[in-house]
């Protein structure tokens, strides 16, 4: 899995397929899908004819690598017993999704202790999680990423050493990874903005959940600063990330083949804000041939 994993998260409306479509269309070699729709609990049922043209297209589109994003309504960490039990149903049914398709990764946001405290919280996604990996042996191909977040509100997951807690805490460990997003990073507390305080953000991931447990990086700019713990997306190169921290990522080599997925401000697929943001992110990779073909500099 040698090169840069370069893509966009795209729209599923008429089918999880169509994405594939649409990631084709910007010439990215990545992208991220929601397996429903992100602001509902229940999805119609998986439909074996876009299965069945999602596995044909997959191999020639171009597009090496999919994941998916759970359903923002789950609250793993939820301390009420019937938010948690729906939210623990929810992303079972989202593995269940991401199986059928032959998706590996799901990305999901650790959840809200929302007043319970964060060691409470901390164990309540552990427990889902034993509960939903005893429940689902045959979705062991499936990985869930666990995402690091900008740690608003009572949100969890804000530190590297959190997300390693939560790792910890989980019985069939090759079940669990992360996901780390560059908006999220730097509102948490992160500075990877200089050379120094990449090596140290490095140094610590290291420490904690470890580089080999990075299923993908979200690419995102943030439209507040470095410790705010807000989370708000803005185009590459637009906002207090800047050039210069995704120049570290993305010359890198350790994340060769660890898909980097834009979630950046659009209104709909092809209005060429993808495409706007991904040319930024190419023009900062120094060897070229790392690159997806498509997106290599004329
Ligand atoms: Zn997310
Ligand atoms: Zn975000």
């Amino acid at each position: 899995m040698s090169g840069l994993k370069l893509g966009a998260h795209m729209s599923i409306a008429g089918g999880v397929s169509n994405a594939l479509d649409a990631a084709e269309a910007v010439q990215s070699n990545a992208v991220q899908v929601f397996m429903k729709s992100n602001r509902q609990w229940r999805g119609p049922e998986v439909k074996e004819e876009d299965v069945s043209r999602w596995n044909a297209q997959m191999p020639d589109s171009g597009v090496a690598y999919a994941v998916s994003h759970a359903s923002y309504l789950i609250n793993l960490a939820s301390p009420k017993d019937d938010l948690w039990e729906k939210s623990v149903a929810a992303f079972a049914d989202e593995l269940e999704r991401a199986h059928a398709y032959g998706i590996g990764h799901v990305v999901l946001h650790p959840g809200a202790h929302t007043g319970s405290g964060e060691e409470a919280g901390l164990q309540r996604i552990a427990d889902a999680l034993n509960r939903i990996h005893a429940q689902l042996p045959d979705c062991g191909d499936v990985k869930t990423l666990l995402e690091l977040m900008a740690g608003q509100g009572t949100t969890l997951g804000y530190t590297f050493a959190q997300l390693a807690q939560i790792i910890g805490r989980v019985e069939e460990k090759e079940r669990v990874g992360v996901c780390l997003d560059t908006c999220h990073a730097l509102a948490a507390g992160y500075d990877f903005r200089t050379g120094e305080g990449y090596a140290a953000m490095m140094a610590e991931i290291e420490e904690t959940v470890g580089i080999e447990s990075v299923g993908c990086w979200h690419f995102n700019d943030s439209a507040n600063d470095h410790g705010s713990r807000k989370d708000r997306h803005a185009h590459i190169g637009e906002g207090f990330v800047g050039a210069e921290g995704f120049r570290h990522i993305l010359n890198d080599v350790r994340w060769d083949g660890v898909p980097m997925l834009l979630e950046t401000p659009k209104k709909e697929d092809g209005d060429g804000k993808d495409e706007m943001n991904l040319r930024a992110l190419a023009a900062l990779v120094v060897d070229a041939s790392r690159l997806p073909e498509g997106l290599r500099p004329k």
